[in-house]
């Protein structure tokens, strides 16, 4: 049944509408105990006003009962005293008596139908032994009373079977009384409670209709202010304050708000950055090429030396895209992390010696320390980028006669790779700021040393693809210390 109105509600968009269903709840709440309670009280009615009709007409009949005692009415029916009082109840309440003698005759019928006539019936038989009956017959619309005309043995009239004082039942009243006034009664009392009925049920549907209406109002107002937001009128955040469900909603979107334009204004910094970047080195090939043109027999020396610095040029634009290339095929492949076993110690030891030529001319010394062998489940691409930028770094801000130490080590669950220099170190307040592309702390400085402002921003996004970290201590003038720590299993994290 329920899946049944569940499908049906599928079925037709408004079931689907909370309004909707915070109308039918209502509706039903006030309409179901206005239902029940129509029922109960007509019930109670029916049932109260056929006990009070029945005691009635069992003291009208008790009392009867003793004057048909005093009259002998038993023995002579001739009695006007009590034919008029059988008249009057019978006419009272529109019902017929019987007078019913010891040897089971009628004696006394109201209607004059039944009298000589001799009745076997089980109310009867059991008020003959004392006890009174009452039962309602609700289809034909009668009560059917009996009681015992009970003899009280006086003195004169006591024998040796019937000492004074017992009480011997002499005969029996069978009455039955219409219920047609009760019926009627009842019937207008149900159709005052139908129209009551029905005007709590107009009352309820509206009460309800407005009700939803107005509890629905903050999700309206909640899909107006964001349809603003989306058609651009504001950016401003959204307040629906109303209910605690609605500030939760409100809350998930201001912050999605939030999110989207920081990410929109980090790129749009990014887009400028990279013009910025690549325009440098055009720039230059362009002075270069003009100063070059703008002069008449330039010496062929001079050719040369342009030259070679407009190739520079080109070299360090070639070097910036390729950075760049790099950097957003690592945002790019998260998914495509190509993973292999890998020994660190050879692939460091690789690098390394890719790299001395370079340290050799700018008169640094590197070293290597391994603490233990390491197996590691990497992207060996990947990696080499992250060692070969962090060394690349610790040898090019490096001093005279510097020194590069490249310390690996691991525990059971992590390897960590540590690169020291003894170079010019970076100040506190960059540390922060240096993984963002584009940064240096010294910008003429690193570009004098070919430097692109890519290398960490590359080696932030290698490490947190192996889900490691990196950290850099540095003192300024001393040299810097980079830790990259990352998990020697994918299976671990
Ligand atoms: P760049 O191509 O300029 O070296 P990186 O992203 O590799 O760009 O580094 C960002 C900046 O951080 C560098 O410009 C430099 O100022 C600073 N930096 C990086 N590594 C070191 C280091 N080992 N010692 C001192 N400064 C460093």
């Amino acid at each position: 049944m329920a899946e049944k109105f569940k499908t049906i509600l599928k079925k037709f968009k408004i079931g689907r509408s909370l309004k909707f269903r915070l109308f039918i709840i209502i509706f039903l709440m006030g309409l179901i105990p206005s239902v029940f309670m129509r029922v109960g009280i007509l019930e109670n009615y029916e049932s109260r006003a056929i006990a009070v009709r029945t005691s009635d007409v069992q003291t009208q009949l008790k009392i009867i009962a003793n004057h048909l005692i005093t009259y002998n009415y038993l023995q002579d029916t001739s009695s006007e005293v009590i034919g008029a009082e059988l008249e009057q109840l019978s006419n009272l309440y529109n019902g017929r008596v019987l007078i019913i003698n010891e040897n089971l005759k009628v004696i006394k019928d109201t209607y004059g139908i039944s009298e000589g006539k001799t009745i076997i019936s089980e109310e009867v038989i059991r008020c003959m032994k004392g006890t009174n009956t009452a039962s309602h017959d609700s289809v034909n619309g009668f009560i059917e009373i009996t009681i015992p005309i009970v003899e009280n043995i006086s003195a004169q009239n006591a024998t040796e079977d019937y000492p004074e004082g017992t009480e011997v039942v002499r005969g029996v009243m069978l009455t039955s009384v219409s219920t047609d006034t009760i019926v009627s009664t009842m019937e207008i009392l149900n159709r005052k409670a139908l129209i009551l009925g029905i005007i709590m049920a107009i009352c309820t549907f509206a009460i309800a209709l407005v009700l939803a209406q107005i509890l629905i109002r903050p999700f309206d107002r909640i899909s107006r202010a964001i349809s603003e937001v989306k058609e651009g009128y504001t950016d401003e955040p959204i307040s629906v304050p109303d209910y605690l469900e609605t500030e939760h909603i409100v809350n998930a979107f201001n912050s999605l708000i939030e999110r989207m334009k920081t990410l929109d204004d980090s790129r749009q910094e990014f887009v400028a950055n990279v013009s910025h970047e690549l325009k440098t080195p055009i720039t230059s090939v362009k002075v270069l090429a003009d100063s070059l043109l703008a002069q008449q027999d330039v010496p062929a020396e001079l050719y040369h030396e342009f030259m070679e610095d407009i190739a520079q040029e080109i070299e360090r634009e070639n070097k910036i895209i390729n950075d760049l290339l790099a950097l957003v095929k690592l945002d790019k492949s998260a998914a495509e992390i190509n993973i292999s076993v890998v020994n660190i110690n050879e692939l460091t030891e690789i690098i390394l010696k890719r790299l001395r030529p370079i340290a050799r001319k700018n008169n640094v010394e590197v070293t290597l320390i391994s603490k233990r062998e390491i197996l590691a489940e990497v992207d060996e691409v990947k990696m080499s980028l992250i060692l070969t930028n962090l060394v690349e770094n610790a040898i090019k801000y490096n001093q005279e006669q510097g020194k590069v130490e490249v310390t690996l080590d691991a525990d059971h669950q992590f390897f960590t790779v540590q690169v020291s220099d003894t170079g010019i170190g970076i100040p506190e307040e960059a540390l922060n700021q240096i993984y963002e592309r584009f940064y240096r702390v010294d910008k003429s400085h690193s570009r004098e040393i070919g430097g692109t402002g890519l290398g960490l921003a590359i080696t932030k996004n290698a490490v947190l693809l192996h889900r490691g970290s990196i950290k850099a201590d540095s003192v300024e003038g001393e040299g810097t210390t980079f830790i990259v720590k990352i998990p020697l299993s994918r299976v671990l994290v």
